[in-house]
């Protein structure tokens, strides 16, 4: 069978077989996450060729949210170097869920990684910028650059967020009080509550992924936008802390890097390869979407691919 015409019958088939799964429930404390209609599914490929599978409700924008995290991750390392951010983050999975103050009081208040909510304010807030608008403008630009122009701030999934996230404000102040913030602590969680109100297409979160597949080359522009040694400092931390709390269960079963997020998304990567994309809203209690899990799954299975596959 010619390559595109399995991985459409892969697609294809992963989103017949899970698309009518009605586990889980939409994330309820953003209230504009709660109303999003959780019949939607939609499951993409891009390859590091560019080519592009698609099934579902394709066209459909959904809130990028925690998937935001490894964009602003790469930026950091763009901006810095590996290890400064191991040491003024962290490069280390926390167990605990992705919002938890109780990681950070067991760690003196280091976040450890950057893709917990406390790990993201503090890499947002190391991003290099004279003021909050460039800081944000830097943050919604590399989402773009990694892909698409199309990308933007929803304005009123943003207004549900900033006046409900004094969880967040918590965080933000504890990261302030232990010397981890390295802006305003305010600003530090506006921004980081900006960059998870864009709205992506499955498409679009594919083409990020298979940006940083392709060692940060966006495979439809065309632009080097990370350096190659970055994105493996990226596929490392998803793999250690990018489906939650059940990062390690999913390194057991799928073993393949990837990023969640309360929207709905999942972001799977295979290193060289592409990368696959799926949304649906409804979660699990850990916060990743049932049906995402699902898909992307049976896909990898489908297409044989495991990071940790011998033979
Ligand atoms: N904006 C959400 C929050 O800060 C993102 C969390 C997520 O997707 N896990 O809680």
């Amino acid at each position: 069978m010619r390559e595109i015409t399995k991985l459409q019958s892969a697609v294809d088939k992963a989103y017949q077989n899970f698309r009518h799964d009605n586990s889980g429930a939409n994330a309820d404390y953003i209230p504009f996450l709660a109303q999003i209609d959780s019949q939607l599914c939609a499951l993409s490929i891009v390859t590091v060729q560019g080519d592009v599978i698609t099934a579902g409700d394709t066209q459909y924008r959904f809130a990028l949210e925690s998937i935001s995290k490894v964009c602003t991750l790469a930026l950091a390392l763009e901006d810095y170097d590996a290890n400064t951010i191991q040491e003024k983050i962290g490069a280390t999975p926390t167990g605990l869920p992705f919002n938890s103050v109780m990681a950070l009081e067991l760690h003196g208040e280091k976040p450890l990684s950057p893709l917990v909510n406390a790990g993201a304010m503090s890499a947002a807030s190391i991003i290099k910028a004279q003021s909050i608008e460039e800081r944000w403008q830097r943050i919604l630009a590399i989402q773009q650059k990694l892909g698409s122009k199309d990308i933007y701030l929803s304005d009123e999934l943003n207004q549900s967020e900033q006046t409900t996230n004094f969880h967040n404000r918590g965080i933000a102040w504890l990261l302030y009080s232990a010397g981890y913030l390295y802006c305003d602590t305010m600003e530090a969680c506006d921004v980081y509550t900006r960059q998870c109100s864009t709205l992506v297409t499955t498409v679009e979160l594919a083409t990020m992924g298979a940006t940083i597949a392709s060692g940060g080359k966006n495979p439809i522009t065309q632009e080097q936008v990370l350096k190659p040694d970055n994105c493996t400092r990226i596929l490392a931390e998803m793999t250690m802390e990018g489906m939650y709390d059940s990062s390690g269960d999913w390194a057991y079963t799928v073993g393949l890097p990837s990023k969640s997020g309360v929207g709905g998304g999942i972001l799977t990567i295979i290193p060289g390869v592409m990368a696959i994309a799926a949304f649906s809203p409804p979660l699990d209690t850990v916060g990743n979407s049932v049906r995402g899990q699902k898909m992307i799954t049976s896909v990898a299975k489908e297409l044989d691919y495991n990071l940790y596959k011998c033979i």
